[in-house]
């Protein structure tokens, strides 16, 4: 590997990972991904739509004489640390490939009145959600173009330069969410579908009838069924050994299942009270965590009360408007 600035890497010839940093958020950074061609490039994600993003990407993409009127883009989910930026990148000649449930997603709009009619029934403060909706990523979004957005299915493939890449459909950190695989050099862009340092959030937030966490755990299975070498992930180091690293994420999941029973076994409660009574990575504790902080928590914990639910180990009861949750 070759460093050529700080947040610039040669992972591969010919593609590099580019560290963007993301200021105040506990990811820290997102890694875009730039693969050189000799007709056209394809960029891998792209930052969130900030000023920081825009010179940290723009610098990088400078030094690398990066010409955007030959660049595509690949976006791997349609959350605003990976889309963000792509409006203010992409070219007239750009293609710019976004999975179908996320543009449509993107499209709908709804997805606020419908967040906001379901979190607080179980048990975050409306106000407070109110307020995590305002400052979520998502709405900083200056959506425009998405008419001009491909739409990639299963095993189709891009080519660029040396490399052809395979999309794969891994739904679970989105409804849509998509990864890229080349095959003669066995390497996956993961998005947010495997991280290495942290794990990837799965939430769910808007619809109860829908199983985030099953689906991410099956797209799991189905990357450990295929040969890599390398998985460059959204966010932090490279990870040289997929296959450990998925275990240990279903590991993860399960322990998670497991702590979520444990809280119930003393009490019933709802999500917003399992939250503040489960381990996070964060530092201090429940209360003092950020607001946005607590909604991607909460939406965590709903995404393993489904699975829960629907493994027959919990039960899910209607309060009035509200809704708690007890052992079976
Ligand atoms: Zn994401």
């Amino acid at each position: 590997m070759i460093l050529m600035m700080p947040q610039v890497e040669e992972v591969l010839p010919a593609i590099y990972r580019i560290e963007v940093p993301l200021a105040g958020s506990p990811l820290k950074s997102i890694n875009s991904y730039l693969i050189k061609g000799k007709e056209r490039n394809l960029i891998i994600d792209t930052g969130m739509d900030t000023d920081e993003c825009r010179q940290a990407l723009g610098q990088a993409l400078r030094l690398l004489n990066v010409d955007l009127q030959k660049t595509d883009f690949f976006i791997t989910h349609f959350h605003a640390d990976h889309l963000g930026l792509v409006f203010q990148l992409a070219s007239e000649k750009s293609s710019v490939f976004l999975n179908g449930p996320d543009l449509a997603a993107l499209k709908s709009a709804i997805f606020w009145k419908k967040a906001i009619g379901f979190v607080p029934r179980h048990g975050f403060p409306e106000s407070e959600a109110r307020y995590a909706l305002k400052i979520h990523p998502a709405s900083s979004f200056k959506l425009k173009d998405l008419e001009k957005f491909k739409v990639p299915s299963e095993g189709d493939t891009i080519t660029v330069g040396n490399y052809c890449l395979q999309c794969l459909e891994t739904p679970g950190h989105s409804h849509g969410n998509m990864c890229l695989y080349e095959p003669q050099e066995k390497i996956l862009f993961s998005g947010d579908h495997i991280l290495g340092d942290i794990t990837p959030n799965i939430a769910l937030n808007i619809d109860w009838s829908y199983n985030p966490l099953k689906k991410y755990i099956s797209s799991l299975e189905k990357i450990y069924n295929i040969d890599v070498n390398l998985v460059l992930p959204g966010h932090r180091s490279i990870i040289s050994n997929c296959r450990q690293r998925i275990t240990e994420l279903i590991n993860h999941h399960r322990q998670r299942n497991e702590e979520i029973l444990a809280v119930l076994k003393k009490s019933p409660a709802n999500a917003y009270e399992i939250a503040s009574k489960i381990s996070w990575d964060m530092p201090g504790t429940w209360d003092h965590f950020p607001v946005i902080q607590k909604w991607f928590a909460v939406s965590e914990v709903l995404s393993h009360l489904k699975d829960l639910e629907v493994k027959g180990l919990v039960l899910c009861e209607a309060l009035g408007d509200n809704f708690i949750f007890r052992r079976k």
